[in-house]
């Protein structure tokens, strides 16, 4: 049943074209299920109604043409009791509608189920038989899954529809994501696709067959070396038997009809990826499909040898591209080291299939001042490739190929946009102080960039957040103490007498360390942070030792420890750095300088044990970033939950003001470091709870300067009372917006002044 279902999903998806797609998956369910009828519905939202878009059993005239209202029909009670429904005779059911021209008078059993992508209903899958008779539970089983493995393909066709639609008729359609980094772009979008995963290719036409035969060609010799040279190099140090892999792989490399499928796709037009794509998937459900263990085996390493030829296949192409002006990265996940690679490259904004709002590849996207969209769907990344686009960082509207009312609205509201820089950089030189008196010392987070330079600081009085992961994840092993010593000196020395808070090294999460893998099911509840550093005190001493010593002649340096989650583990981690200050002050002979030692509040845990924290440290800093993925146990990059992931929260705003009410009491310092302080809305409400230390991009700190300047301590008040009165996020952010409108800052959380 299981291999039927995935032969008839990948066939589905492999066919380009929808109507042929669904018909051939109508007729092999009707097959699977030995019926006399399957049919598929689509919704459209716009007429309100379910179109009937292919059928094996109906007539054939009446496809793309008989449509069901929302509310009426037995197609329409599955869409709205959003559940299969199962009746042995149809035609006696109160909801039945009859539509002669689909000729359906002989049908009497009638099942239907739902195709739901995240929440929405997209269509209908329905079976029909003469026999009247209730579908058994394997059949209702078998069409409840296919339905739930359509629904992905399903929205993809459905953004494909409207990538076509908004093409053609040249409307005001746009591509809906999450907004993550605020600002606006026009420019060129740039699809990275994802490296050697056959998984990963959207299919693709090319109209260059002699370029992509040879491209193939390439790429099946350079394989063949490799595999030849793999061999070599096994030779003595593996069984006989077991390099005989090697030898099967060159087989079925040789083997005449696997190349030559893949070359007959490319002459039916197929680019070389999209041929070895189609051809090697094929085989794959073939030999998952044979019951010998054996041969169900080679399913793995035909995968493998298909993996591996398209990397140099894609190696080839990569070595031919030509980066666009204005590049606006589009990719199924941005991460980090993608930003890295492209950062250089004129790039203008950020377009993440997948991801988060509170990535640290959306985090380095704000710090780099420009606009982020993420969580967009299942869209192939195809549909991106070579087209102008404007990006909208507040709403998360993306316009593909815009027309030119669109493009004369964006090019006005980004002059717009960069008048207001040009008034907010004006704040820079003076102090953060509302205007009855109030000061907030506004600080850097630093670390995300390799560069460091004086104009970076834009006005900032100190180092809040120095992340040391991000040096170590640029290298490709770990750094020595000498080196590091260097790279804490340079930052200590930008900020003379001003603070430096420093935190020691948190990997893990989606912060991983190429030379220091860590695989794990659950990477943020894993192995992250203080948890692999107290494992790890030969890494943590020699860090903690760099930074001491980078401290000599300095005395700025402060320590911060992250993801603590109990009281023994900053006694532990204290320990280690009194022993780090004592082996340097015995090796010189200069004063070495006790710097102060702080913990991250981001773990909820430690929000119960905030008294006893403080007594064992000297300052706290919240990490509001992580602190929101715990409390309201939503994954920060996962595109699925993205919406959940809400710093708003009624219950983070309480945690927020709990932590700062406990702050005060115990007479601790205290910071916050999360991107929420870079938030217009989100550093008032921090100052008003008592937050008088805020940390943040480099780009952000003027803006933040000029919200601070414009406002009085008094009203910052007011307006967290209320906000702490709302029950839900969506009464939060609307009363908060509604707020800055009336300050005259709403030009910066929405397009435009
Ligand atoms: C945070 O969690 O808010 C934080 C500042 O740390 P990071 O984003 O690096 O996890
Ligand atoms: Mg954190």
């Amino acid at each position: 049943m299981l291999t039927t279902l995935r032969r008839i999903v990948l066939a589905f998806t492999q066919e380009p074209e929808l109507n042929k797609a669904l018909g051939n998956m109508v007729a092999d369910v009707k097959q699977a299920l030995k019926t006399d009828c399957c049919s598929i519905y689509l919704a459209d939202y716009q007429q309100q109604h379910f179109l009937l878009m292919a059928s094996d059993g109906l007539a054939q005239a009446s496809l793309g043409h008989t449509s069901i209202g929302f509310s009426e029909g037995l197609v329409g009670l599955v869409g709205q009791r959003e559940e299969p429904i199962n009746i042995a005779n149809a035609q006696f059911h109160p909801r039945f509608k009859h539509a002669p021209e689909v000729k359906e008078e002989d049908l009497n059993a009638f099942m239907g189920t739902p195709i739901i992508h995240q929440r929405k209903v997209l269509g209908i899958i329905s079976v029909q038989q003469r026999q009247s008779r209730q579908f058994n539970e394997n059949e209702e089983a078998f069409l409840v899954t296919l339905a739930a493995q359509l629904a992905v393909v399903i929205a993809n066709i459905e953004s494909k529809e409207i990538l076509s639609r908004s093409k053609h008729q040249q409307n005001r359609q746009f591509i809906q994501g999450v907004p993550a980094s605020p600002g606006l772009a026009i420019g060129n979008l740039y699809v990275s696709y994802p490296k050697a995963q056959l998984s990963g290719i959207s299919l693709r036409k090319s109209d260059n067959k002699e370029q992509q035969l040879s491209l193939f060609y390439g790429a099946v010799r350079q394989t063949r070396d490799d595999l030849m040279n793999m061999s070599e190099r096994m030779q003595g140090a593996i069984p006989e038997d077991t390099l005989d892999i090697f030898e099967m792989y060159r087989h079925m490399l040789e083997s005449a009809s696997l190349g030559e499928e893949i070359t007959e796709k490319i002459a039916q037009g197929w680019s070389a990826e999209s041929a070895l794509k189609l051809v090697i998937e094929q085989y794959v459900v073939q030999f998952e499909a044979v019951d010998d263990a054996y041969i169900r085996e080679r399913a793995t390493d035909i995968k493998d040898l298909g993996n591996r030829v398209l990397y140099h296949l894609q190696q080839e192409t990569s070595s031919r591209v030509h980066f666009p002006e204005q590049m606006i990265l589009v990719a199924e996940e941005v991460t980090v080291s993608l930003l890295a690679e492209y950062q250089d490259k004129s790039l203008k904004a950020i377009v993440s299939l997948q991801g988060s709002t509170s990535s640290h590849a959306v985090i380095l996207a704000r710090a780099l001042g420009f606009p982020a969209i993420v969580a967009v769907g299942n869209i192939p990344l195809s549909l991106f490739s070579d087209k102008q686009a404007v990006i909208d960082g507040y709403s998360g509207e993306i316009y593909l190929s815009p027309d030119e009312a669109i493009l004369n609205e964006y090019c006005h509201l980004v002059k717009e946009e960069q008048e207001l820089q040009q008034i907010v950089a004006q704040v820079v030189n003076l102090p953060a102080v509302t205007q009855d008196g109030r000061s907030i010392e506004l600080l850097l987070n630093a670390g995300l960039s390799t560069e460091f330079n004086e104009s970076m600081k834009n006005g900032a009085v100190g180092i809040g957040l120095y992340r040391t992961e991000i040096p170590f994840m640029e290298r490709n092993c770990f750094p020595s103490e000498q080196e590091q010593i260097c790279w804490y000196k340079t930052v200590l020395e930008s900020f003379q007498r001003q603070p430096v808070v420093m935190r020691t090294l948190d990997i893990g999460g989606d912060k991983a360390l190429s030379y220091f893998p860590i695989k794990e099911d659950n990477p943020f509840l894993g192995w992250r942070g203080i948890r692999v550093t107290l494992d790890h005190p030969e890494i943590f001493l020699v860090q903690v030792r760099a930074m001491l010593a980078a401290n000599i002649g300095q005395g700025n340096l402060e320590i911060m420890l992250p993801m603590v989650s109990s009281l023994n583990e900053v006694d532990d981690a204290i320990r280690l750095i009194n022993q780090a200050y004592y082996e340097i002050s015995n090796e010189t002979t200069q004063t070495v300088a006790k710097p102060k030692i702080g913990i991250m509040i981001e773990v909820p845990s430690v929000i119960f044990q905030l008294k006893e924290l403080a007594e064992k440290v000297d300052f706290f800093s919240v990490g509001s970033n992580d602190l929101t993925q715990y409390l309201l146990a939503v994954d920060r990059n996962n595109a699925r939950v993205s919406v959940l992931y809400d710093t708003y929260h009624p219950a983070v705003l309480r945690a927020l003001n709990h932590i700062a009410e406990q702050a005060q009491l115990s007479l601790i310092e205290l910071s916050l470091c999360g991107e929420l302080a870079s938030d217009p809305g989100g550093a008032l409400l921090l100052m008003a709870m008592g937050y008088d230390k805020l940390s943040m991009s480099s780009h952000n700190i003027p803006k933040i300067k000029w919200v601070i300047r414009n406002v009085s301590y008094e009203q910052s008040q007011q307006i967290l009372t209320q906000c702490l009165m709302y029950n839900t996020s969506d009464e939060v952010h609307n009363y908060l917006n509604d707020q800055l409108e009336l300050l005259g800052l709403g030009g910066f959380v929405r397009a435009g002044k």
